[in-house]
C-alpha cells in the first residue's frame, strides 16, 4: 500500500489536473481538498471492520462518484466529481501498489475478497525491524507521487497569477 503522503499527493495531482485553471484562493482549499480525498479511505483503519471494507470499494466508489456527478451538474461545478476521483485513485493505488497483505475490498458488498496486483510496493503491515528494504520503494513512491503534484501546484499557481493580469488589463 502506498505511504498516505503518496495517496495525498495522487490526490492532489488528480484535482489539480482535472479543475482546470483555477484561482489563487482557491488553490489551498482544493489541495486540501484532494489530499484529504487521497487518503480518507485509510482514515477508516479504526473503524469496523465492515467500514474498512466498504471504504476500499471501487462499487462503492463508482456509485459515489455518480451522485457527485449529478450534485456537480446541479451546482455547475465539477468539484464533487473531482474530489470522488481523487477518493477512487486511492483504492485504485492500493490495488496496484501492495505487495503483500490482504489487498482492497473492490467489489464489497457483493463480496469481502481483498485484491491486489502484488507485484510491487509496500506491504500492507510494515515491519519496522526491517524497514531498510523498503527505503528504495519508499524513495522512488515519493519521487513518483510527490513531483508531479508540488510541480502541478507551482503550475497552477503561476497560471492564475498570468490570468489575474490578463484580467486587470
Ligand atoms: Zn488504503
Amino acid at each position: 500500500m502506498p505511504l498516505p503522503a503518496a495517496h495525498a499527493a495522487a490526490g492532489v495531482s488528480i484535482v489539480l489536473l482535472a479543475m482546470g485553471p483555477v484561482t489563487r484562493r482557491a488553490l489551498p482549499w482544493l489541495v486540501a481538498g484532494g489530499a484529504l480525498a487521497g487518503t480518507l479511505p485509510d482514515m477508516a483503519v479504526w473503524m469496523p471492520e465492515m467500514v474498512q471494507r466498504g471504504s476500499h470499494s471501487l462499487f462503492l466508489a463508482v456509485t459515489l462518484w455518480s451522485f457527485a456527478v449529478l450534485l456537480g451538474q446541479r451546482w455547475s461545478t465539477r468539484l464533487p466529481e473531482v474530489l470522488a476521483m481523487a477518493l477512487i485513485s486511492h483504492i485504485v493505488l492500493d490495488f496496484l501498489f501492495t505487495q503483500y497483505g490482504k489487498g482492497a475490498a473492490l467489489l464489497w458488498p457483493i463480496t469481502s475478497t481483498r485484491y491486489r496486483l502484488g507485484w510491487m510496493g509496500l506491504p500492507e503491515n510494515l515491519t519496522w525491524y526491517n524497514w531498510t528494504h523498503y527505503w528504495d520503494w519508499i524513495g522512488l513512491e515519493l519521487l513518483l507521487f510527490m513531483l508531479p503534484a508540488i510541480w502541478l501546484v507551482i503550475w497552477r499557481w503561476q497560471q492564475a497569477a498570468w490570468q489575474g493580469e490578463m484580467g486587470r488589463k
